[in-house]
């Protein structure tokens, strides 16, 4: 199969098959591993030459329920003490970065709080958390502090203390307003808990409020997606961003799948991606306007995503938790996924490191590039202050083709996507890597 057919990255047929992928890095994980550990511990200790700004991503991979969609590395049954010795181990975790010459003493431009279900907290250890953070790092110029929510978990008072504590952009995961949809993909919450904490959220008046949704959930209808854009509309978010089903191997969907040979109703990929455009055609007529592939936002209220924008340029980030992913000088790493290990190398003062991956410029050059993509339309020339390279001529052939199909438009210094590529644009990517990683496995 060609590189430039999008089948290649999972979406061998129109349906929805175990295997699909939602690009979030580069090169593919699956590349990363132990022996670049050694190459990682000299970023750490070397202090930036250039400082492309600092973030800070903390995991709560606590959640009420796993849904059945889920591949995130997330714990259903621990109890509050275990949830304090975790909440301690991520503050010795922060605690043993800033004694790295590479993260010492910067200043934060973000922090991301996502998981897992970071609400799932209760309000005083939220506090207690973000009191230690802040009496170690440096947030005088922070730009922004996002964080994720399960309306499930919500409290009037806990809105408020996320207020107090200086979160400016708070994401719901809403994902669908049916309850027969939620509760048959697994979801924790019912639509009751979502109207709940709809006036909460509004009375705190962040900076953002995103409401998160998925196209094409198991069950979903022509009408039950419409009514879920209705009600979307009517809860009146400052951002929307819809994300299509995807089977990545570690779902409880694709195990059942796999194992029992059971298989769901899934919307297949040309519904999803009509399901999606339609919502963008309804947000697009209520004001809202493109911030990415996935992401409309209210045209007053557009600016830039930062934790989004800082990583994709290639930022470091301290990302604490298990199983969490971070960046430092070009070295992209994650941190162990064993619950009992990643506690235990805190506990006897280690940082709890699992794989890392040394990246070279055509990396980072092809990593912006595809990542970039993803915004729907990308500048030639910040490529060219930076690396030296066009991808308009690096990736001449790929694009041209694209072009042909119909997925993007290549003028002088500028790509921009048609609506045709910005709904399939995971699956455009793998063309654009380096030829050791097409057709590799993602994960
Ligand atoms: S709430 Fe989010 S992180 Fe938790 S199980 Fe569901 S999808 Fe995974």
């Amino acid at each position: 199969m060609s590189p430039l057919d999008p089948a290649t990255s999972g979406q061998t047929s129109q349906e929805t098959e175990i295997g699909s992928v939602f690009v979030s890095n580069y090169p593919p994980y699956s590349a990363w591993s132990k022996d670049h550990l050694r190459q990682l511990q000299s970023s750490l200790s070397r202090a930036p030459k250039l400082d492309r700004g600092l973030g800070l991503y903390v995991h709560i991979p606590f959640c009420r329920k796993r849904c059945k969609f889920c591949y995130f590395k997330v714990y259903t049954g621990k109890n509050s003490q275990e949830v304090r010795t975790y909440l301690d181990a991520l503050l010795r975790e922060v605690e043993l970065y800033q004694e790295q010459p590479a993260f010492r003493d910067r200043p934060l431009k973000f922090v991301y709080f996502g998981g897992g279900t970071p609400s799932y907290l209760s309000a005083s250890q939220l506090n207690d958390l973000i009191d230690g953070l802040r009496s170690m790092t440096d947030w005088r110029k922070l730009e922004e502090f996002s964080f994720e929510c399960e309306p499930g978990t919500l409290t009037e008072a806990k809105v408020k203390t996320l207020k107090e504590v200086g979160v400016t952009r708070l994401s719901l995961g809403v994902e669908n307003f049916d309850d027969e949809i939620l509760s048959h993909n697994g979801r924790a919450h019912v639509s009751q808990e979502i109207y709940r904490v709809l006036p909460w959220i509004k009375a705190a008046e962040f900076e953002l409020f995103n409401l998160d949704l998925i196209a094409g959930m198991a069950g979903e209808t022509e009408e039950k997606w419409q009514r879920t854009i209705h009600e979307t509309l009517a809860a009146d978010p400052d951002s929307v961003t819809i994300y299509q089903m995807e089977l990545p191997f570690n779902t409880i969907y694709s195990s059942s799948i796999r194992e029992a040979g059971e298989h769901e109703q899934f919307a297949n990929w040309q519904t999803k991606r009509r399901w999606h455009q339609w919502a963008i055609e309804q947000l697009g007529k209520a004001g809202y306007v493109r911030s990415s592939a996935y992401t409309m936002v209210k045209a007053h209220k557009a600016r830039p995503f930062v934790y989004r924008d800082a990583l994709w340029d290639g930022a470091d980030m301290m990302g604490t938790g298990v199983a969490s992913f971070s960046h430092v000088q070009g070295v992209h790493y994650q941190n162990i996924s064993n619950w009992g290990e990643y506690l235990d190398h805190l506990d006897q003062g280690l940082l709890p490191l699992q794989r890392a991956f040394v990246t070279d410029e055509d990396d980072q050059f092809r990593r912006q590039f595809i990542l970039k993509l993803k915004l729907g339309e990308v500048d030639m020339q910040p490529f060219v202050d930076r690396f030296g390279q066009n991808p308009a001529e690096q990736f001449s052939e790929e694009l041209a083709q694209y072009e042909e199909q119909g997925l993007l438009v290549v003028k002088k210094d500028r790509i921009k996507l048609t609506m045709d590529g910005l709904l399939r644009v995971d699956s455009l990517l793998p063309a654009f890597y380096d030829e050791a990683y097409r057709g590799k496995r993602y994960t």
